[in-house]
């Protein structure tokens, strides 16, 4: 079975080394590595540099990142590497933080221009605002993108279908019963796995391994085999981030 991890914080993960060989172990054969903000995207460049075709970097700044940033810096170093990384992420906006929602889609916006001009996918967070973030995207409108862990409302849900946008699972997927909805009512054309590792599951930290726990609740809610899943997710993945190998 080929997979791929399209969502995994690679620079907080602890033992990466050894987390990277157990994922390969696993079947994962390429990771996207997302970064936050200006120190995790170094440091997303560099591992892709270090491990390349296996980490397929990204750049963003994350809305949890945004309180006294330095935003034309930020934008400044993702404009310049953007080229070479196959997404623009992590970015979103999130209405459960203190962040003034007008300062995280100022952000956004400014953010999601860049993705445009340099004609990438983005990698969005939106917890609870899903109607928000799908409104900026198609503003562009942006072709491609990924709503990550998508555990919204199923009215905004058809309407990012209906776009051709793509959502991602995570291991929550075992759990969540907002998150199994979201699955559920997903095409298998428009979805796609990942670990947010080292996410906490239950109290238990992730690592991109853990894309095959994944895969498992994904087919379970689907009742589908993990074949079959496997194939379409992987599939999915080349397509949004123009993969020619592995
Ligand atoms: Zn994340």
């Amino acid at each position: 079975m080929k997979l791929i991890d399209t969502h995994a914080h690679l620079d907080e993960v602890p033992d990466l080394e050894g987390a990277l060989k157990r994922a390969q172990d696993a079947g994962v054969l390429a990771i996207v590595g997302v970064g936050t903000d200006l120190a995790s995207n170094e440091k997303i460049l560099q591992l892709a540099d270090r491990f390349p075709n296996f980490v397929l970097p990204a750049v963003g700044l994350h809305p949890w990142r945004l309180d006294g940033v330095d935003l034309e810096a930020n934008a400044r170093f993702i404009e310049k590497e953007l080229s070479r990384c196959v997404a623009l992420g992590e970015v979103g906006l999130d209405f459960a933080v203190k962040t003034p929602r007008e300062k995280q889609e100022e952000v956004l916006q400014r953010l999601l221009s860049l993705a445009f001009r340099a004609r990438k996918p983005v990698l969005l967070h939106a917890r609870r605002a899903w109607e928000e973030a799908f409104q900026l995207l198609q503003s562009f409108p942006l072709e491609r993108a990924i709503f990550h862990w998508y555990s919204g409302p199923l009215d905004v849900l058809r309407r990012v279908f209906e776009q051709g946008y793509f959502i991602s699972a995570t291991p929550a997927a075992a759990y969540s019963e907002r998150h199994r909805a979201a699955i559920q009512a997903a095409p298998l054309t428009h979805l796609v796995l990942e670990t947010d590792a080292p996410e906490m599951y239950r109290g238990v930290p992730s690592e991109p391994a853990d894309l095959r726990k994944t895969l498992q609740s994904v087919s379970e809610v689907k009742g589908m085999k993990a074949e079959e899943v496997a194939r379409h997710t992987y599939r999915n993945a080349s397509e949004i981030f123009q993969l020619t190998q592995p």
